[in-house]
Formats: C-alpha cells, sequence, structure tokens
C-alpha cells in the first residue's frame, strides 16, 4: 500500500506550472478538432475563431460555449455519436449514456486513450477520498443503463488494484447488505441519501447495525449531500466509516473533483485533462476562482479523442471553498449546491431543492430528512409561496408538528431567503433513496388563482 499523498505528483504541481500544461494542451486539442470535428470546424468559423488564435487560458474566453442541447441536437443529426465525434467509429471502444432529465440520453464515446484519462482521472479521485490499492469495495451506485457511476467506476477501481464489487444499487438494498456482511468489504461507494439508507435497513435486515460491519470509508457522489456536515455527520455515524465527496459527469469523463482528508472542497482531479472554468450563469463572463465565488462550472476537455467537448457549460453551480490546501494539492476547490436544470425561481429568489433538502436533513430526528417539492406551476419560476411536504420523524407526538413546522419555515427563510408553504406529513409517506435517485420535485397540475 503506497503512503505518498498523492496518486499522480502533477496534484501537488505549482497551479501556475499545470495552467502552462494545460495551455500547451489546449493548442494542441485545437489543432486535432479543427483537422477532425466538423461540429467544432463550423463552430468557430461561426465566431469567428481560428484555432491558432487561441494560445492561452485568457484566449479560450473568445471560443462560444456548448449546451448540452447542440450534443442532443448533433447526435440526432449524425447517429450514433453525432457530428462532434472527432475519432473513428471503430476506435470507440465504449459509449456512455449520460442521464438526461429530459428526453433521450446523451451518447459519450470512449476510445482506449480516453478511457485511460478516465480511469486516471477516477484514480486521483478515488485516492483523493482515502481509496487504496488492495481495497475491497462495495459499488452501490446503479450498475446500469449506461450510467457512469456503473461500469466506469468499476473500470477506475480496478485500474488502481482496487478489488470492486459490482452489486449496484439495482440489485436492491437486500442483496446489496447480504453481501456486506458476506464479503466484508472495507469500502463503500454510494450517492449519499442511498448511503444512509442502506446503513439504516442493516439492522433490520441483518439484526446487526451497519457501523458493526468493516465498511471504514466511503466515497460518495452524484448528487450534492456529501460534503453538508449534518449529512456526512449522519453517514459517518451510521457506518462508523470516513466519509468524502467526489463529483465528475458523462460528458467528461466519470469522477474528476475530489476532497482530501481536510474534507474542505473538492479537489480537481483533472489537471491536464480538462479546464474547469467558472462563470456568472446570467452574464456567461468568467469569474476569478477565488473563495467565496459562485458560479457554474464549465469544461474543455484538452485530451479528448472521441467525444470532444469546448467550453461545455455543466448547470452544476458550485461555492469556491478554497484555494489552497494543507493536504498539498494545488488549484481551487469546490463545492457543488445544486444544478441548472433543478433551479426554481420562488418571487425572483433562485431555490435549489438540494439545498432545501439540507436544512430539512439538519432537523432530524424530528425530521425523517425526506421532503418534497410540490410545484403546482409549470416552469420553473412563481410567484407564489412555494410549497414543500416534509416528513415528520417517527417519535414525535402530534402537538410538536406545528412547532416544528413553524421552526423550519424561519430556518428556510432565513437561511434561502424565501418562506415556503409547509405541509408536515407522517413518516413513510414519502419515496425513500432507492435505485433512481428520487426527485426532490413532485409536479402537480397548476393551480389557478
Ligand atoms: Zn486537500
Amino acid at each position: 500500500m503506497s503512503s505518498t499523498p498523492f496518486w499522480n505528483e502533477i496534484e501537488g504541481l505549482p497551479w501556475r506550472e499545470v495552467q502552462r500544461v494545460q495551455e500547451e494542451k489546449l493548442r494542441k486539442q485545437l489543432d486535432y478538432l479543427w483537422a477532425r470535428s466538423p461540429f467544432y470546424q463550423r463552430k468557430l468559423a461561426q465566431a469567428g475563431v481560428k484555432p491558432g488564435q487561441i494560445k492561452t487560458l485568457s484566449d479560450l474566453q473568445n471560443v462560444p460555449f456548448t449546451l448540452k442541447q447542440e450534443l442532443r441536437d448533433s447526435i440526432k443529426s449524425s447517429p450514433p455519436l453525432g457530428l462532434h465525434l472527432a475519432a473513428p467509429l471503430n476506435e470507440v471502444v465504449q459509449v456512455q449514456a449520460s442521464s438526461g432529465t429530459t428526453g433521450s440520453p446523451s451518447y459519450v464515446g470512449v476510445t482506449r486513450r480516453d478511457l485511460w484519462v478516465w480511469c486516471e482521472m477516477g484514480a486521483r479521485t478515488f485516492y483523493a477520498n482515502g481509496f487504496r490499492p488492495g481495497d475491497f469495495c462495495l459499488h452501490a451506485f446503479s450498475m446500469s443503463k449506461g450510467f457512469v457511476g456503473g461500469v466506469p467506476i468499476f473500470q477506475i477501481l480496478q485500474y488502481m488494484g482496487i478489488c470492486d464489487l459490482p452489486i449496484g444499487v439495482d440489485a436492491g438494498t437486500e442483496r446489496l447488505l447480504r453481501v456486506l456482511a458476506d464479503q466484508r468489504p472495507g469500502a463503500l461507494t454510494a450517492t449519499p441519501y442511498f448511503a444512509i439508507y442502506l446503513g439504516e435497513q442493516a439492522e433490520q435486515v441483518l439484526g446487526v447495525p451497519a457501523r458493526e460491519f468493516s465498511v471504514r470509508k466511503i466515497s460518495t457522489g452524484g448528487e450534492p449531500g456529501g460534503g453538508i456536515p449534518s449529512v456526512r455527520a449522519k453517514m459517518e455515524e451510521i457506518w462508523g466509516a470516513e466519509v468524502r465527496e467526489m463529483l465528475g459527469g458523462t460528458d467528461l469523463g466519470c469522477a474528476y473533483w475530489a476532497e482530501c482528508e481536510d474534507k474542505s472542497g473538492m479537489h480537481t482531479c483533472a489537471q491536464e485533462f480538462i479546464i474547469a472554468e467558472i462563470i456568472d450563469p446570467e452574464s456567461g463572463q468568467v469569474l476569478e476562482p477565488k473563495e467565496g465565488v459562485k458560479g457554474e462550472l464549465v469544461y474543455t476537455a484538452i485530451d479528448r479523442e472521441a467525444s470532444p467537448l469546448l467550453r461545455f457549460r455543466t448547470g452544476d453551480h458550485v461555492l469556491v471553498t478554497g484555494t489552497d490546501c494543507r493536504c498539498g494539492r494545488t488549484g481551487f476547490k469546490v463545492r457543488c449546491f445544486g444544478r441548472t436544470d433543478d433551479m426554481l425561481i420562488v418571487k425572483g429568489i433562485n431555490v435549489f431543492p438540494s439545498a432545501i433538502k439540507d436544512v430539512v436533513t439538519t432537523f432530524e430526528p424530528r425530521t425523517t430528512g425526506l421532503m418534497k417539492v410540490i410545484a403546482d406551476f409549470t416552469g420553473h419560476t412563481t410567484q407564489q409561496p412555494l410549497k414543500l411536504k416534509v416528513e415528520y420523524g417517527p417519535g414525535l407526538s402530534p402537538d410538536q408538528v406545528g412547532p416544528l413546522r413553524e421552526e423550519l419555515a424561519r430556518k428556510i427563510q432565513s437561511l434561502l431567503v424565501f418562506r415556503p408553504e409547509i405541509e408536515m406529513v407522517p413518516p413513510d409517506t414519502l419515496e425513500k433513496p432507492g435505485v433512481q435517485k428520487v426527485a426532490l420535485i413532485e409536479r402537480v397540475a397548476p393551480t389557478q388563482i
């Protein structure tokens, strides 16, 4: 087992040196796209940009954004992998499907080289999360549907010399717990709320609390939560394990941001593979990644053969939590707090359902942590108070429910700057985390006022 601080020494290089490598690879990538990608040839030409004009990271701001919808259209007009495909189809060895919230998924092609890049970025990610060669990991992300939490994470762990148990959340809670009891893995990877649910079921299904099993490290991602102190504390308590968060996304790879032992935000693990910019989602202006800055992540792949992306708008909204770290990794750190797709605008205030859920979670055990936004309006904007259903905890007496509702409403108002209309519902009313990520928004027929 290695005791070095990083998977790859580039993680500790001064950031300016990393940026020099990024600029060199950016120039190469643009030459490659100019020669091979009809989609980007047209896009750059329309913007009046010639590849030779983009030499530095600040020049990159002259390149137009790529939107998810453009990729869908590109794939539709030239299946199976779109006009942006830049490698011969017979060099593509794997296709992943991104979980689109609307319509058909987007498909991402991976060559042998791309696969190596994905594994290398993922290895840095899991290493930062505390995973080491020789570990034995229970895989509780979905293994199906071409989701990157499935096969690509399996490939990354195997690349690192970690033994993966590819059971998957699709197998069901009981099977996962049975495997946990039989095989005694020391590590677990899952979405944060499913990891909590799985741990909570252990005593009922196996007759033994989760913490009495062998899991001592958990890498969690796929939705915000793992970096929220109350959610992390709950997971750590249930499992008796160290919990660290990671982040990625299908369009650029699998996992490429990760918390280190400092647990103070996620480091980039894609140093010479992806340039990450933070922009103001409204103006599109690039923001300097200083502590406290909030914005949307925009990615440019600079070592990508099959499905390249320039300035891809992820819809992931992040907060910059710092620019240095005691672990020695360089670059800025982020925490993701929501996605554009999920964002609601309540009387002009931006509201992320995941942020409401975080507040509800801090009220456990008086709440079960489960909640839903009841959207009785079309689209994402409402001028009415936002309606929530929140499950109260099993031990609560009827006269405690009213005061809890009021306390919750006040807390949400003070933290998230809007006052919701809350309906408290009994335990076991709302859908629990399982195979699917639980939708935090329930759409109902619009009400007329
Ligand atoms: Zn660190």
